[in-house]
């Protein structure tokens, strides 16, 4: 290590300039303190460069003003029910009790929120209450706010931006008091900085398929998350004494149609699963040749938990010929004729004359594939099926019948670094380590939302607790 310093002692060095760290610097030189701020990419932003952005917060001007009536209380009382109780309540209500005043900030600061916000419309569990909030450019839209304020602030001069600069390590003294970093630049030219409080913001591993699978147990299957987020901040916590936590949370989604090759693979399309826009008139299959869920299931968290306990989180959707030539396109965004265009063209859609070939195209037992649709069209001439679902307007019947691979995944992390109630990062027996703060997906989706998708509780806890740490580490 030179030698090379980065005129500190710092009062903040923030490491890495995305959601949550963008905030944390600008509170913190508002309020007068002199901030580092580090970026390993050339570019700051991070995650808001490619997220939709969509946040959730309770009692805001925004709701006042549209006459929704709303709490935090009610808010912490939604997600609690949402996640079943899982997520940790400490961070829960830290977040959402200090979610208005960041989002309220965020409006003064000119946020492009989208007209028909706030909203009860949401991809993941419904709130009860329209709390939810998306820009016109989505997750652009965060930082078309959030990279000004910061800019004010370094054109002040209270602020040192470092972009291409990586944090490779924490300096330590001999208390364990981390009071500092280690750099490494582009042209690999090494450095330190001085600081006292240094904020781990560097986000998740979700772009790292080997840290991925370490920590929670699955493939990463889509290359969706910021090419940036390598999980640097989890061995920095981890090294320093700190540990991690969640891995029980892991969650999927409910699937993506991939492209052809190697995983991690890129999305080609999505199949319109969501009852609520287009009632099924297909069947899901598992790699049985079973199915797992009525495919009618209203509650999006049923249905992703349903998934949770199929092999390689995989299923294909299977219809036949009649489906194919009535049906909406299941598709998003594609016509008919695209459809039939990607039997003859992509891995992920299958065509066979009979049910037998089509499952043993797609590796499923003949005879379970073939008992599956049986026992479907019986449930569909008896109007009842075993599984519950009400939707069911045709049988399965009019060669030839068609298979759509849906893998489900997840973009974000759910193993997070340990921090306490002021996010400061912990040792397993709960003792924390002085000068080191934890942030944003690097706390990981499992303390922010539980083992549930909870709508807009990610981009906004970071949001959040990057302000409240810009706001309390720095006193004047
Ligand atoms: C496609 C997609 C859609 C999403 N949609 C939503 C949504 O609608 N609502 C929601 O709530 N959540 C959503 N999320 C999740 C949410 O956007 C992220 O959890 C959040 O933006 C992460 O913020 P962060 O500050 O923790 O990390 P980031 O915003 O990624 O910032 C971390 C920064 O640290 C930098 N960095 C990393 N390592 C180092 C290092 N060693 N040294 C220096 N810098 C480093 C990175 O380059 C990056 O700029 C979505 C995620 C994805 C991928």
């Amino acid at each position: 290590m030179s030698s090379n310093s980065n005129s500190g002692p710092w009062d903040m060095i923030v490491v890495g300039a995305g959601t949550t760290g963008l905030p944390a610097a600008t509170m913190a030189a508002q309020r007068g303190g002199r901030v580092l701020l580090v970026e390993v990419a050339e570019k700051i932003g991070g995650t808001l460069l490619v997220s939709f952005g969509q946040m959730s917060a309770a009692g805001t001007r925004l709701q006042a003003e549209k006459g929704i009536e709303d709490s935090p209380e009610k808010h912490l009382e939604e997600v609690m029910r949402i996640s079943r109780g899982t997520i940790d309540p400490v961070l829960a209500r830290l977040s959402i009790f200090n979610a208005a005043d960041a989002f309220d900030w965020m409006m003064e600061l000119g946020f492009d929120v989208q007209d028909q916000c706030p909203s009860i419309e949401s991809a993941h569990e419904r709130y009860e209450v329209a709390r939810y909030y998306w820009g016109n450019d989505f997750g652009k839209s965060v930082l078309d706010v959030l990279e000004p304020a910061m800019r004010e602030q370094e054109a002040l001069g209270c602020i040192k931006v470092l972009t291409g600069t990586r944090v490779t390590g924490l300096m330590q003294d001999r208390d364990g008091i981390v009071n500092g970093v280690e750099l490494i630049d582009g042209e690999g030219r090494e450095s330190s900085a001085a600081g006292k409080n240094v904020v781990l913001t560097s986000g998740g591993y979700a772009a790292n398929p080997v840290m991925f699978r370490r920590l929670c147990g699955y493939k990463l299957y889509l290359n969706g998350a910021y090419e940036f987020a390598q999980g640097d901040g989890y061995d920095l916590a981890v090294a320093a004494g700190g540990y991690l936590r969640g891995r029980d949370k892991y969650l999927s989604n409910f699937g993506w149609l991939l492209e052809d090759g190697p995983y991690p693979k890129s999305m080609l399309g999505r199949a319109n699963t969501y009852p609520e826009a287009r009632l099924p008139w297909e069947i899901y299959v598992n790699a049985h040749g079973q199915r797992f869920v009525r495919e009618d299931e209203p509650s999006i968290d049923v249905r992703e938990h349903a998934l949770l306990d199929q092999p390689e989180l995989r299923y294909w959707i299977v219809f036949d010929d009649s489906i194919f030539r009535q049906a909406p396109p299941i598709v998003y965004d594609w016509s008919r004729e695209q459809m039939a265009e990607a039997f003859n063209t992509c891995e992920v859609f299958r065509r066979a004359d009979s049910l037998e070939s089509l499952a043993e195209d797609i590796g499923v037992p003949g005879g379970a594939l073939a008992k599956t649709v049986a026992e479907f069209n019986a449930g569909v001439a008896q109007g009842r099926d075993a599984l519950g679902r009400s939707h069911m307007p045709v049988s399965i019947d009019t060669p030839p019948f068609y298979a759509i691979r849906q893998q489900g995944g997840s973009v974000s992390s759910t193993v997070g670094v340990a921090v306490n109630e002021s996010l400061q990062v912990v040792r397993p027996d709960g003792a924390a380590i002085p000068g080191l703060y934890a942030a944003g997906e690097i706390l990981g989706s499992g303390q922010l939302q539980g083992n549930a998708f909870v709508g807009g509780m990610m981009v906004m806890p970071c949001i959040v607790f990057g302000r409240l740490l810009g706001q309390r580490l720095v006193e004047f």
